[in-house]
């Protein structure tokens, strides 16, 4: 393992019935709350009254911003970042799902910075503060409800920009599985796929000896990959809602990824296409993963061979490591696209028309990936897989 330092503050409320525990979580914090949420799941399922039932037994003086956009944009961070300045906002309270909650980060860094937020988004200086902030999750996917990072889209540009700071993990997350059952079964699929991919990212790196690290991976792994199906199947299962709940925030708290640097160069080719064509990130990720796998195989085939054999039950014997390593890529895809993930990029009715647009996006700040160094005739290719 590589040497390592882990703390993740944030404080973890997790079950059905849990949202009661809300007004007691506000106490430390001030009088005047911005609550931030998207485009209205949330008042068609109940999640909203609910969490206003609470502000207002804790006495709260409440201000809104809904309307938060799946990929959220830099536009609909400074509505938030001008309310918290103009009313003196002392807290902030993202109910939604990843795209809400990173939202959320990117307000309460705005609100105590002078400059433009997208300074810090597009990492040119470092947040120097943070207003506090909680969540309600109503999404499985992101692990953003127990994470310090956050992905922000400036439309104008077409920059899609994952950015982070290390004090800005939310106070606490209230996590009721019950909240995800209108979760339609595209987005949960996206959020499953998102999840997977998460751990897959920590999963594959070069560091030697991590067995620890690898088996939780594997564990949540073939627990997702178990689960999945019944969940599709059935959306309002809630101990399926709840494993794959509990399932996405392990995937991205930190846990998995003590004393091992991951290879996250397919979040970074995913966001260069989702910020040219708006799609959903889980949805792209499904398409770009296997091909990134398939492109890097050959500098880690004893790893690919180890998901093969430890995830999807791939016998190794009579086979070279090389055939055993394919099968368990093969499988991932089949799994994906047995539970209804896309598989293509033309799925999306996208073409090679701006491949170099994108290549260019993913390279913005030079070569990336740990299994391999990817560059732009790498990222190139990975995408002309993915067509
Ligand atoms: P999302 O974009 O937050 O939500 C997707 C859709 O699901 C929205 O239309 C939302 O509708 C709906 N939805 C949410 N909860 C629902 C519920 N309970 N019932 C019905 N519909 C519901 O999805 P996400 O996958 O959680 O977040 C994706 C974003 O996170 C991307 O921008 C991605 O790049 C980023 N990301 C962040 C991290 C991180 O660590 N911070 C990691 C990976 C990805 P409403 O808008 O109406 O609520
Ligand atoms: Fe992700």
């Amino acid at each position: 393992m590589e040497t390592f330092v882990h703390m993740n503050p944030t404080k973890l409320i997790f079950g059905q019935g849990t949202l009661m525990k809300l007004k007691d979580e506000l106490k430390p914090f001030g009088r005047k709350v911005l609550l931030v949420y998207g485009g209205g799941s949330i008042k068609r399922n109940g999640v909203y009254d609910g969490v206003k039932e609470q502000l207002t037994l804790a006495g709260r003086e409440v201000f809104e911003l809904g309307g938060v956009e799946p990929n959220p944009r830099l536009s609909t961070v400074h509505k938030g970042v001008d309310i918290c300045k103009r009313e003196g906002i002392d807290f902030v309270l993202a109910v939604g799902g990843g795209s809400v909650i990173d939202c959320a980060k990117a307000i309460v860094v705005g609100a105590v910075y002078d400059g433009d937020v997208w300074d810090i988004i597009s990492k040119k200086l470092y947040a120097p503060g943070a207003l506090p902030y909680g969540a309600v999750l109503t999404l499985a996917a992101t692990g953003s409800e127990m994470n310090a990072a956050s992905v922000i889209t400036n439309w104008e540009t077409k920059e899609k920009n994952g950015w982070y700071a290390h004090f800005n993990h939310p106070q606490f997350s209230i996590l009721d599985p019950a909240f995800t059952y209108t979760v339609p079964l595209d987005q949960t699929i996206n959020g499953i796929v998102d999840i997977m991919t998460h751990i897959l990212e920590q999963y594959f790196h070069h560091t030697p000896n991590a067995p620890v690290q690898d088996a939780f991976c594997e564990a949540l792994l073939r627990t997702v990959v178990r689960t999945a199906p019944k969940l599709a199947a059935n959306l309002e299962d809630y101990d399926s809602r709840e494993t794959i709940l509990y399932a996405g925030t392990m995937a991205l708290n930190g846990t998995l990824a003590m004393g091992t640097p991951g290879d996250w160069a397919s979040h970074n080719i995913e966001h260069a296409v989702s910020a040219v064509y708006d799609i959903a990130h889980g949805a792209g990720l499904a398409v770009l993963y296997p091909c990134w796998m398939e492109h890097v195989l050959d500098d880690g085939v004893a790893k690919f061979k180890q998901l093969a054999v430890e995830v999807f039950g791939v016998d190794p014997s009579g086979k070279e490591d090389r055939e055993t390593a394919l099968a368990g890529i093969r499988a991932l895809r089949e799994f994906w696209t047995s539970i209804g993930a896309p598989s293509r990029l033309k799925d999306f009715g996208i073409g090679d028309e701006r491949f170099e647009e994108m290549a260019d996006k993913a390279m913005a700040r030079g070569p990336f990936g740990t299994i391999k160094t990817l560059g732009r005739e790498d990222v190139l290719a990975i995408y002309r897989l993915a067509v």
